[in-house]
């Protein structure tokens, strides 16, 4: 049952469909202070302005959470507020007959979900969708709902069978000071940003007890682990090795107190996220051993000495470059952490071997020092990368119930938001690629299902006009040219192409969209893409190569001569592999890109999605600082623009915002029943539409509707009763 409580018109033809509202308006929710209104949806009007002042005026006054339609709007509070989050609270939302009916927060969302999957004949699986910018509060939120829910949906017989630190539900909580140590880092918009995707599952049996979870993770960001913004920092875990290893780890791992790597740069600012304890402990519990774990850490502080392998150029070009004096002692030491064979390690740096010819001839080339710095970044990027899908995999099965002990799950979906910066590159384009197809769900899932519902059902409804992003969409991957198709295709030819000749060929072959700006204004090769977010330039230059993302194959068989067991775990050697010299004057194309590869698993991410009924929380940054109590109007009217919420307000708000049952909606104006029966003598019979055997509550609203309003008008004229609870 759908009722209009907003004072606009619903955009049906029902019978006085504005005034009727205006009634209940002021009936149902009264003129309520500007921080007192808990939806958005009851704004009037609904423009940017007014949405803005109504969240402003509710965080001065503390309130972070407001409803916005089907949406959560969550302004990070950026102080401590422990009383929002108690186990008080939580027990309080989960037995509350009507959460909705709470403040909004989190928890209603949390639970309303859990009562989806709970309250179906045929269990359907639920997301959540997190979503904001760097700093906004998306990992702070998931890892809030995953508490709630380890609290609500927490399996009594756990309580008996298990210690606590062995039960399931802390061993999941226990998955995210692992992975943020691993993957996030200090950046310049959060001290501790997410540097990865990720969606978890959390797995519940019929009873809905929570058995297990299942972790998938996105794009990890791992050139920072080499190569770090200024201002910025490398994944926490090495700072924590750093600041908290014990004298003899010190020893073992060669980090003296004080010693300086070029890989780890700002290690003077202490953050909150800076204590290795708390990650040792967390993987212990997830069955990560302290001999495993010291492995781990061995390999880390290898890599930390490898980034102080400096190089030199040779005088003679014949000759490689070479490493410099200073340098000599961290590789030495890099060697014996990695434990590889030192003068292969360097070697391997420094020489690129080449199969040429029919006799697949072997041809060594030394490098130059750029060259060799990029393998030793290289080598860094691919041990990193590697540790960490591993740990993914411990982690998932540590936690990931049997097949057969799960029924249903709820994924909590926490992925980096909209990105936009004055040099965008290969993973902006990633990113930005996974906000328009988050975009687009939302708008299928939400806007186009609500608008095409009514019509189904024979609502007269003028249609909201809402941005479609498809375009875009087909602009970056659509079929058969677009941009992700053009920049593949520059790898796959492994042709020499300038950034200039890419900026041509993207703007050439896609002149014809309405989504790709003018990019002439620019200095340097780019293009423009027209995000339902806004524009964003991306530069040309490094675009193919980081697509291309090779890996010297030299480089992979130097780890698989490791005789370190976790490396050696990591790099199994492959008994098909033949020797794979890079063919003469070019690098051998990589069988997918990256480009490739995040399509798919997005793919795949949207179909697990697409299987489930979402819900969404939009997360808002009043301020770029991190202070409390202080609201930035124009830092969050961008956040509102590019996350679209006027206009998802708009439809919720013209539409139907409030869902009832036909009983609660009974039930709740039946003393309008008692008080007229002769006008409302509808309200309890059942309507059943043409042809359908279904309750269809939205004709029963447009029915329900115009009859409660004669009531109201005979009442104000009539009685003083008692408005209905
Ligand atoms: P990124 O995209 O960079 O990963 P994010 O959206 O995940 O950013 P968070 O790391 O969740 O951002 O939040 C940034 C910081 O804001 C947190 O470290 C915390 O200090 C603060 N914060 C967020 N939400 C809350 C909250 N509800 N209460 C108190 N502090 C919060
Ligand atoms: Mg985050």
């Amino acid at each position: 049952m759908l009722q209009q409580v907003n004072g606009r018109s619903p955009g049906f033809g029902a019978r006085g469909g504005e005034s009727l509202s205006e009634d209940l308006r002021e009936f149902l929710v009264g003129e309520a202070p500007l921080h007192q209104l808990d939806d958005l949806t009851k704004v009037n009007p609904v423009t940017l302005e007014t949405v803005l002042r109504c969240l402003q005026a509710r965080y001065m006054a503390d309130t972070f959470y407001t409803n916005a339609g089907c949406t959560l709007v969550a302004l990070n509070p950026f102080k401590p507020v422990p009383e929002l989050y108690t186990p008080e609270l939580m027990r309080e939302y989960h037995t509350a007959p009507q959460p909705q009916k709470l403040k909004p927060h989190i928890f209603t969302v949390g639970e309303q979900t859990y009562r989806n999957v709970k309250s179906l004949s045929e269990p359907i699986n639920q997301s959540i969708i997190v979503s904001g910018e760097s700093g906004a509060g998306k990992t702070w939120t998931s890892r809030c709902l995953m508490k709630f829910y380890a609290a609500v949906a927490a399996s009594p017989t756990s309580w008996e069978s298990h210690k606590v630190a062995e039960r399931i539900e802390q061993r999941i909580l226990n998955s995210n000071p692992v992975m943020e140590a691993f993957g996030n880092a200090c950046t310049l918009r959060n001290n501790n940003s997410s540097r990865f995707g990720k969606f978890i599952q959390l797995q519940l049996n019929r009873a809905q007890q929570m058995t297990g979870a299942a972790v998938h993770t996105y794009l990890l960001e791992k050139t920072r682990v080499a190569c770090q913004a200024s201002s910025e920092r490398n994944f926490h875990i090495f700072y924590q090795i750093c600041k908290g290893a014990s004298k003899d780890e010190r020893l073992h791992w060669h980090l003296p107190e004080g010693a300086a790597f070029s890989w780890l740069p700002n290690p003077d600012r202490t953050l909150e996220e800076d204590c290795f304890e708390v990650t040792r402990e967390a993987m212990l519990h997830l069955g990560i051993d302290t001999p495993t774990q010291n492995n781990i850490f061995k390999v880390l502080a290898g890599l930390l000495h490898l980034g102080n392998t400096l190089f030199a150029d040779s005088e003679d070009e014949a000759q490689p470059c070479h490493l410099m004096d200073s340098a000599k002692c961290a590789l030495r030491t890099s060697a014996s952490l990695l434990q590889l064979p030192e003068d292969t390690l360097l070697e391997t740096l420094q020489i690129r071997t080449i199969r040429a010819g029919r006799q697949k001839q072997v041809f060594r080339k030394p490098c130059s020092r750029a060259e060799c710095d990029t393998r030793r970044d290289c080598l860094a990027k691919l041990v990193y990368s590697r540790l960490f899908d591993w740990l993914v995999s411990v982690i998932n099965s540590s936690i990931c119930a049997d097949p057969d002990s799960w029924t249903t799950f709820i994924g909590l979906l926490d992925v980096y938001g909209f990105e936009s910066f004055p040099d965008n590159s290969l993973e902006q384009l990633c990113i930005n690629y996974a906000n328009e197809k988050l975009q687009q769900h939302f708008v299928a899932h939400y806007l186009r299902a609500q608008q095409e519902e009514y019509a189904m059902e024979g609502l007269e409804w003028s249609f909201v006009n809402y941005r479609d992003n498809q375009m875009c969409l087909d602009l970056i991957e659509g079929s058969p040219i677009s941009i992700c198709s053009l920049i593949n295709e520059e790898c796959r030819l492994n042709r020499p192409s300038s950034a200039a000749q890419l900026q041509t060929r993207i703007e050439g072959a896609l002149a014809g969209s309405p989504c790709l700006g003018h990019s002439r204004l620019s200095r340097e090769p780019s293009f423009i893409v027209v995000h339902y977010a806004g524009p964003v330039r991306y530069h040309t230059a490094g675009l193919v190569e980081k697509n291309k993302d090779p890996v010297p194959p030299e480089l992979t068989r130097l780890l698989q001569q490791s005789q370190d067991p976790l490396l050696l775990a990591l790099f199994p050697a492959d008994p098909e592999e033949k020797t794979q010299e890079e063919p003469l004057g070019q690098s051998r194309a990589p069988a997918l890109t990256v480009v490739s590869k995040f399509k798919a698993s997005l793919e795949q991410l949207l179909q697990v999605l697409h299987s489930t009924t979402p819900h969404y929380i939009r997360c808002i940054k009043p301020n770029s600082q991190g202070q409390a109590q202080t609201f930035l109007q124009e830092e969050v009217l961008s956040q509102l623009e590019a996350c679209g919420l006027v206009e998802t307000i708009h439809i919720s708000a013209a539409g139907f915002p409030i869902r009832l049952s036909h009983q609660n909606f009974v039930e709740r104006y039946e003393l309008l029943r008692r008080l007229h029966p002769h006008k409302s003598s509808g309200l309890c019979s059942p309507y059943r539409a043409k042809g359908r055997s279904e309750w269809t509550p939205h004709v029963e609203a447009a029915m329900l509707l115009p009859l409660l309003q004669d009531i109201l008008h005979t009442l104000t004229a009539t009685t003083c009763a008692e408005p209905p609870e």
